[in-house]
């Protein structure tokens, strides 16, 4: 299926993919073509509709494995963080400092696959990946396979404004942290029994060797889990600038370094002047399918409206692969996408009038749980 031939309709009605309006910002759903964007911020301009959109996470997320407390937990956590990110953007602030400020949140709550909820690696360690991105700059920063850095977002970010590289991993990345005087952990700092359960329930089935058939449908193999839980913003400042940062404890059970898509630039974080993308999913195919620029360049080069260019990469080109997940998205006039092609996706929105909506399962953003 073409970009452009994806119905409306479906955009509309999957809960997966918000347009602003229902949101109370004006929009037509349909993307403004390159020529009649403003080139410059002079006062007849339309001002971009500046907000921020965060991800705790998509997969098997269901009402049956999600009790009432831990999902007052979570979207406790998602509110937090919409109001971090937009206490930022509401003073003036910075994109990248609104991302930064959404993530760390995320990555301090054991709830999420992310700093200290991170999954459990083979060897029953925590292997950390992030990073951040710049859309005016294209400035970009990755970390992967840290074991000591508390919040890796802010590593990254260092990465890109501290020194001459994109990415940096292991022990190097670790010695660049200390001589940038970020806080380190002792590595017990990330364990959570939760986790570590995930990591024992992953080994049995391996012992076990269960054929890929007889998994339950949405199961990972490799994971051995039932959910992702990667965390993410993305935002657009009062400037009109955008910025993706993204974090991560990678997938359960996995192998000698594996590193996933969340610190690739352009798999799992990509951000340009135009679109900027966060995801979530089983990385190895987000970062086959490139699928942050992916969906970036769909924007860019076919004029497509940024919801209908991610609706298509998540539910049409990586669900034939049977690549699962999803993304959150903004473009610089501040439409929002949330596509996810698993049960549901920790997700929530905040625009300018500073009220946070957060959302799980595949119901409409703001709507009944
Ligand atoms: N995308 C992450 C990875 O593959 C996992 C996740 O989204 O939770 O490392």
């Amino acid at each position: 299926m073409s970009a452009a031939s994806v119905p409306l309709r479906r955009v509309l009605v999957v809960g997966a993919v918000m347009l602003l309006s229902p949101l109370g910002c004006a929009s037509t759903g349909v993307a403004r073509t390159d020529s009649e964007q403003p080139t410059s911020r002079d006062v007849s301009a339309p001002r971009p509709k500046w907000g921020l959109v965060i991800h705790g996470g998509a997969g098997v997320i269901s009402r049956e494995n999600l009790s009432p407390e831990r999902e007052a937990e979570v979207r406790a956590a998602l509110t937090r963080s919409l109001q971090a990110g937009h206490a930022v953007l509401a003073g003036g602030g910075s994109a990248l400092d609104a991302v930064s400020a959404a993530v760390r949140i995320l990555e301090d709550s054991p709830y999420f696959n992310a700093g200290k909820g991170a999954v459990f690696t083979h060897d029953g360690v925590n292997e950390l990946d992030a990073a951040i991105m710049d859309g005016t700059t294209r400035k970009a920063g990755a970390v992967a396979g840290l074991r000591h850095v508390k919040n890796p977002i802010s590593l990254a970010r260092l990465v890109m404004e501290q020194s001459p590289h994109v990415m940096m991993v292991g022990e190097g990345a670790e010695a660049f942290a200390k001589s940038q005087g970020v806080e380190l952990v002792d590595p017990k700092y990330f364990f959570t029994e939760d986790r570590w359960q995930g990591l024992q329930r992953a080994l049995e089935k391996e012992r076990s060797r269960q054929p890929s058939s007889s998994l339950p449908s949405g199961y990972d193999p490799v994971s051995g889990d039932h959910k992702f839980g990667t965390v993410g913003a993305v935002a657009l400042d009062q400037a009109g600038a955008l910025a993706a940062a993204t974090s991560t404890g990678g997938m359960t059970n996995k192998r000698y370094g594996r590193v996933g898509d969340s610190p690739i630039i352009g798999a799992g974080t990509y951000a340009d002047a135009r679109c900027a993308v966060s995801a979530t999913g089983h990385g190895e195919f987000f970062i086959r399918y490139t699928v942050a620029r992916d969906i970036c360049a769909r924007v860019e080069y076919q004029n497509v409206p940024l919801p209908e260019a991610a609706d298509v990469v998540i539910n049409d080109v990586l669900v034939k692969v049977g690549g699962e997940g999803g993304v959150i998205a903004m473009d610089r006039e501040g439409n929002v996408a949330m596509p996810f092609n698993s049960a549901g996706m920790y997700r929530g929105y905040v625009g300018e009038d500073g009220q946070p909506s957060v959302a799980i399962f595949r119901d409409a953003l703001g709507g009944p749980p």
